[in-house]
């Protein structure tokens, strides 16, 4: 996909709705009692109201040789560049981290040519999204695309003479590799808030109408904490931004945290998980599993209602499920075939 097709608007639609975008322009320092803003290139801003939504970065892995030339982490457009100038047919790839960007970049490369192996440190694939069965059918699948997976594996060390040629775990094996990319998570880029004296924890600390410790400044995002949660989606963060965007345009709504659901981009491989995919103490889960089809489902219902759902292989209820999570609507009058999706339910209803 070129980049020109993933910008979420261009410079025009930002100048016919009147905001001024300034590229290429890193704010510095933020004075909030003197309710200035200064950029790289020393020009000050003053503001009124003031929104942090500064996202986050890849975090490195804190290992010998982790700045040799070859080993990548996966944020931003330029990450993706160099990746992609790297990954060469027949290139031998080490993808550090078994979560969703992981398994992405891993896919990816093995689908350009590369000669991929996975390494996540626990036990089971997307251990955040996923349980332990559907995570072992995704291994499997995987493997079936080519992509050689390591679990319960610690990235000790890279090695190379300025550019890495191996990659070392805690078990004493070596795997030769001409590249590597890391994508074991992200941290909230929260210092600029941090030093003009906001309350950080992880990320900067938001209430419910996403307001920092500072009056009349708000953080949205990945660079926000609400309620202990620092969330790494998309959605959330316009949800975030949505209310925001109405209580600065003087409306009275609050915001209450987000539902986290993702689905993952293999193709071929479907997959969606959203809200308590585990299913915590008084919760109950209900199965249909067919290993055959490769296809399984999780229910966790509590109190009556849908409170978190995994999906593997037919994902076409994901957003019906993921609807009655978000609403919370009451389960009990289909909660019999709630297993077998919404077409089933609707023509009973008919
Ligand atoms: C490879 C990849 C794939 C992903 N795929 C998905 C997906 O499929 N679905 C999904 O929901 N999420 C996905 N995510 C996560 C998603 O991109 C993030 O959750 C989302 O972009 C967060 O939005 P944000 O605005 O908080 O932060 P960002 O998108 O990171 O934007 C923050 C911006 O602030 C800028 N900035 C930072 N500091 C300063 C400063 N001091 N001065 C000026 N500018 C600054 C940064 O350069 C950046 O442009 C993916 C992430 C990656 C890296």
């Amino acid at each position: 996909m070129p980049a020109s097709e993933i910008v979420l608007k261009p410079a025009s639609w930002w100048r016919d709705h009147g905001v001024t975008l300034r590229y290429g322009a890193a704010a510095t320092a933020v004075d909030i009692a003197a309710r200035t803003v200064t950029l790289a290139d020393g020009k000050v801003l003053g503001f009124a109201k003031l929104v942090f939504a500064t996202g986050s970065r890849a975090i490195r892995l804190p290992v010998a040789g982790a700045d040799l030339r070859g080993v990548w982490t996966f944020r931003d457009i330029a990450d993706v560049a160099s990746i992609s100038r790297a990954a060469c047919r027949g290139a031998r790839v080490v993808v550090v981290g078994g979560g969703l960007l992981g398994i992405e970049a891993a896919y990816g490369l093995a689908k350009a040519g590369a000669k991929v192996t996975l390494v996540h440190l626990m036990d089971r694939l997307m251990e955040r999204q996923l349980d332990a069965r559907a995570a072992a059918m995704l291994k499997r699948a995987l493997e079936a695309k080519g992509i050689d997976v390591l679990l319960e594996v610690a990235t000790t060390r890279f090695i190379g003479d300025g550019r890495v040629e191996a990659v070392e775990f805690n078990d004493g094996r070596r795997l030769a590799a001409d590249m590597a990319v890391v994508a074991i998570g992200i941290k909230p880029n929260a210092e600029l808030a941090a030093a003009a004296g906001l309350s950080v924890n992880r990320g900067i600390v938001v209430d419910d109408r996403l307001s920092s410790s500072a009056a009349d400044v708000f953080a949205i995002g990945e660079c926000a904490e609400h309620r202990g949660v620092c969330y790494g989606l998309v959605e959330p963060a316009n949800e975030q931004a949505q209310v925001l965007a109405e209580r600065l345009a003087g409306r009275n709504l609050s915001y209450g945290g987000s539902v986290n659901a993702t689905n993952l981009k293999v193709s071929g491989v479907h997959v969606f998980s959203a809200g308590d995919f585990l299913g915590a103490a008084g919760t109950e889960s209900i199965v249909l599993a067919d290993p055959g089809l490769g296809s399984y489902r999780k229910l966790v219902v509590a109190n009556g209602c849908l409170v978190g759902a995994v999906l593997y292989g037919d994902t076409t209820d994901a957003l019906w499920y993921l609807e009655l999570i978000r609403t919370g609507a009451a389960i009990e009058p289909f909660r019999a075939d709630l297993i077998f999706g919404r077409a089933l339910i609707e023509r009973q209803a008919a």
